[in-house]
């Protein structure tokens, strides 16, 4: 959940990205599984009940954090019945995030009428190739978030926001890839569920926090922290000697 927002709506559950770090389907396939909504687990599903949700003027609301509404399976029927249901709140804000960008571009012409949206994106880093060797998702690669993104602003769509969260090891070009998208602010933090991954040591990701807000990039912190083999380094070197 991201600071800013005011609350969350579901009216699509469900991803097949299978991120090995997902708390989503973690929830939807335990606690929440008893409920109505997720009597699925994480299958995805179109919930219509959910279009009968209201929203106030000023909120910032979250669509879909259960769910990667923008995955290539979802049919673009769900999407366009969502899309509809946003346009009748012109004064409120809806934050859209996918690991699939390159679908926001398949409905720009909806999009770019809507205008009461943020395109979301979650880059946790430009390494695509070290993405690919620890089999951290089967979402589309870094790289491909990244151009998609760009291609947005080429088309002249400028409320963007990337949460690169949780942060993963990334190569000294990755602020100036953020960059070029020129999103209206970041998320930045590390993961919260000990999962262990390819993280980048805390030392890092202060300077690409850095180097972002040179360059005019509002960044929000989540978890900033020491990386995991960070601390367990530190713990063997602060062991009492024999
Ligand atoms: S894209 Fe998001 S919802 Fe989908 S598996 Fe990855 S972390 Fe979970």
């Amino acid at each position: 959940m991201f600071s800013i927002v005011n609350r969350t709506w579901n009216p699509v559950t469900g991803c097949l990205h299978g991120c090995v770090y997902c708390w989503s389907r973690r929830l939807a396939e335990t606690r929440l599984r008893r409920t109505k909504k997720y009597r699925l687990g994480f299958q995805p599903a179109f919930h219509g009940h959910e279009l009968r949700a209201r929203f106030r003027p000023n909120e910032l609301v979250f669509v879909s954090d259960m769910a990667d509404m923008w995955g290539a399976w979802v049919p673009r029927e769900w999407i366009i019945r969502v899309l509809r249901h946003i346009a009748k709140f012109p004064r409120t804000t809806f934050l859209l995030l996918t690991k699939n960008p390159a679908r926001y571009l398949e409905f720009r012409d909806v999009l770019g009428k809507t205008g009461n949206v943020i395109l979301g994106a979650t880059i946790e880093t430009d390494d695509s190739e070290m993405y690919r060797e620890h089999g951290i998702s089967r979402a589309p690669s870094p790289d491909e978030r990244i151009r998609a993104m760009s291609r947005l602003r080429d088309y002249g769509f400028t409320d963007l926001m990337v949460s690169i969260e949780p942060v993963l090891d990334f190569t000294p070009g990755f602020a100036e890839a953020i960059a070029e998208i020129d999103p209206l602010f970041v998320y930045v933090g590390y993961d919260n569920y000990g999962h262990r991954l390819p993280e980048p040591p805390l030392g890092k990701v202060g300077s690409l926090i850095r180097d972002l807000r040179s360059r005019g990039i509002l960044v929000y912190e989540k978890t900033i922290r020491p990386a995991w083999h960070e601390r367990k380094r530190n713990k063997r070197n602060n062991r009492p000697r024999q």
